[in-house]
């Protein structure tokens, strides 16, 4: 593999793939290609200084391991995706707690058992947690929004509670909107526990990248076909004609894997799709810890939705410690903070489908992530959309 710093050894006539990003979706779909066609020569056109996507992490001025854009835990039911990681990686053995601190109070977010009775005292904790089981079922999970739903007055109650506390404020921070207003799949992200599980995720397979996710990232790469070509922006070399995609105005004969926002592709024309941005606030501490879990939600004050504690994540040992506050923001194109999360709903998908199928048009272009499929991924479920589609494109693929 060759790490160059810059676009000026970039020749598209030497690849066989070319594929935009350098996340996991890139860095993925390019290892798990040369898994089957070890011979393919694969460059990753990566617009960022750095590999890894918004996975990326690095050590602060003080030594402190940080995720750059935000907190990633990785977690998964995909023994696929586990094995095809740990290929790159050990994991540090580590399950992520996270507290709401609802005007100084700390409860359990997903909101559990133990949550109930921070809220309504032991007794009647226990009398709304069994008809919680009548309705639901024991050790079971249930969205808010489905909560709501409830005929049982009582269970109105607990779903008013839990809305009021841990989903309104959090939300209307996030995403500018209430949660009634948003695509439902979001908030059922982070669904109501009925038990006492104070996990945020219940997934077989969690942990993190033992020596960090850009270490996994330079491992996935470090193969002779790749080449990854840091600050090249894909705008500045391709561009569309007679559905293909051409490079240095050439059409490019080979594979093109797309994993930036697809409507920057085609000058925005139809309009601009909107994404979640966040705005990263870090600050170090001399002190040796700053709160109680890794992640605390301010799900009722503040105007960052959370706090992460990195150290607490990563078990490094070192001196002080280093905090993120995450301020979300409208994401604007022209602006220097990049594209977080899509925002999901039916305009938006509308608008996205025009896209792409104007994208599906192009011969031999695939779109892929968080970002080309505008779709809420986790980590997990992008490295297993780089693998299937890795398998579909290579099963025909003759070089
Ligand atoms: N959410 C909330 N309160 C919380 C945690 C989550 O209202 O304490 C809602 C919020 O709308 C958020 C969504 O649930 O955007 C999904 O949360 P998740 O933690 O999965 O978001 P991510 O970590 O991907 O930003």
């Amino acid at each position: 593999m060759s790490i160059y710093l810059d676009d000026k050894n970039f020749n598209p006539d030497a690849y066989d793939v070319i594929a935009i990003g350098a996340g996991y979706s890139g860095s993925c779909f390019a290892r798990a290609f040369l898994d089957e066609h070890p011979d393919a020569r694969i460059a990753i056109l990566e617009r960022r200084p750095h590999i890894g996507g918004n996975a990326f992490d690095e050590y602060d001025a003080h030594g402190v391991l940080i995720h750059t854009y935000g907190p990633h835990i990785f977690h998964t039911h995909m023994k696929e995706v586990y094995d095809f990681l740990s290929r790159f990686t050990e994991w540090i053995d580590y399950e992520h707690r996270v507290l709401a601190n609802i005007h100084g109070k700390l409860v359990p977010v997903p909101f559990n058992r133990t949550g109930l009775e921070a809220a309504f005292g032991k007794d009647e904790a226990d009398e709304l947690y069994q008809l919680l089981v009548e309705e639901f079922g024991d050790e079971t999970k249930v969205a808010i929004a489905k909560l709501m739903q409830s005929p049982n007055e009582k269970l109105q109650k607990v779903a008013n509670y839990i809305y009021e506390h841990i989903f309104l404020y959090y939300t209307m921070k996030m995403w500018g909107k209430k949660p009634e207003e948003i695509d439902g799949a979001v908030t059922a992200r982070v669904p109501i526990y009925i038990s006492r599980d104070d996990r945020y995720f219940q997934d077989a397979y969690q942990g993190l990248p033992r020596e960090g996710y850009t270490k996994m990232f330079e491992r996935i790469l470090d193969h002779e076909q790749i080449d990854v070509f840091l600050q090249t922006d894909v705008l500045e070399h391709a561009s569309i004609k007679d559905e293909r995609l051409c490079f240095h105005d050439k059409p490019f004969k080979g594979i093109v894997v797309y994993s930036a926002p697809l409507d920057e592709l085609f000058d925005r024309k139809l309009g601009a799709l909107p994404y979640r941005s966040i705005e990263m606030h870090f600050e170090y501490m001399k002190q040796d810890q700053f709160q109680s879990a890794a992640t605390v939600n301010y799900t009722t004050t503040e105007d960052f939705t959370r706090i992460t504690e990195f150290k607490l994540m990563t078990g490094q040992e070192v001196l002080g410690t280093t905090i993120l506050k995450e301020y979300p923001r409208a994401y604007n194109p022209l602006g220097s903070i990049d594209p977080y999360y899509p925002i999901q709903n039916e305009d938006n998908q509308k608008l996205y489908e025009a896209y792409r199928n104007q994208a599906e048009k192009l011969q031999d272009f695939y779109v892929l992530g968080r970002l080309g499929e505008y779709r809420y991924y986790d980590m997990d479920d992008t490295v297993k959309a780089a693998l299937d589609l890795a398998s579909r494109v290579g099963r025909t693929y003759t070089k």
